[in-house]
């Protein structure tokens, strides 16, 4: 069983449709996959159709921005409730400050680069979610870089000076929202510091607490010491180990089923949907 449950389409900064994706996914012989757009859920119903008829078991999925104190967090929700009241609130929240936050970038790279927002808009196509990847692709469509780990690199990294926080919600008020929905929450790339400040082993002490479910230690942010921590955090605290590709098609060189999560760490997330 390829087990795959991090993937990402164009309702959020992937490049393929979510229909796509599941092709895709079914041609890298895949059994299982999430969908996981960032902060949105409006790809499940094209993904869940498409799976079915290729014969590949959907898991639909979130990939909620979240923060503690400065640090950015992801935090999968695997099968929340889409109709959950206080989620989708969260939600909406976050895509909102999302599009100022890049309205706020381009103002700010615009200085240095010919941009306009109209172009990101361009980009950013009919995605629900906003994100720094638009703005790249945009700034590739104008000449001034040829991909966007080049964009990231130069001008969207996290300490760079056109960089704007966005609103997200605290990562344990996150982790209880997706329970309540019925949903179990994985943080993602826990360990992925080439993108920025990672939390502390104490962080993830206190989130087993308020109900994560899992880690995602398999992921290519991750080097071998990464992957050591974290599969002996989460022993230490009784979180499943989860694999990933974090696919976002033609944008990244993630590619479908390149880390995967066992039938037995799969078993056990399912036994926990509420
Ligand atoms: P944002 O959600 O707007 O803060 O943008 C973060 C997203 O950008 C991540 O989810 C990644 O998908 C993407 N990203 C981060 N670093 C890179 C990179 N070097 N190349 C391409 N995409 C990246
Ligand atoms: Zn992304
Ligand atoms: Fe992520
Ligand atoms: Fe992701």
């Amino acid at each position: 069983m390829r087990i795959d449950l991090h993937t990402h389409s164009t309702v959020s900064d992937g490049t393929g449709t979510p229909a796509q994706v599941m092709r895709e996914a079914a041609e890298a012989g895949l059994d299982v996959v999430a969908l996981t757009d960032h902060d949105a859920v409006d790809g499940w119903e094209e993904a869940a159709a498409e799976a079915e008829s290729l014969g590949l078991r959907f898991v639909p999925g979130i990939e909620v921005s979240a923060k503690d104190r400065w640090v950015s967090i992801h935090m999968l929700a695997l099968w929340p409730r889409p109709e959950d009241a206080a989620l989708a609130e969260i939600l909406a929240l976050t895509r909102e400050a999302r599009v100022g936050r890049a309205r706020t970038m381009v103002e700010r790279i615009a200085v240095d680069y010919a941009l306009e927002w109209e172009d990101v808009v361009t980009h950013a196509g009919d995605a629900a979610t906003v994100g720094r990847p638009h703005i790249a692709d945009a700034l590739v469509a104008r000449g001034h870089f040829a991909r966007r780990d080049e964009v990231f690199a130069e001008v969207l990294h996290n300490s760079s000076p056109y960089y704007v926080h966005h609103y997200a919600p605290d990562v344990h008020d996150a982790v209880r929202a997706i329970r309540a929905a019925g949903g179990v929450p994985v943080f993602a790339h826990p360990a992925a510091h080439a993108r920025g400040r990672v939390v502390p082993d104490r962080v993830i002490a206190s989130l087993a607490e308020a109900g994560l479910a899992g880690l995602e230690v398999d992921h290519r942010d991750h080097d071998a010491e990464a992957v050591a921590r974290l599969a002996a955090l989460a022993e230490r605290h009784g979180l499943i180990r989860t694999g990933s590709s974090d696919y976002h098609g033609t944008g990244k060189l993630n590619r479908l089923g390149e880390n995967l999560t066992s039938v037995e760490a799969f078993e056990a997330l399912e036994a926990q949907r509420g």
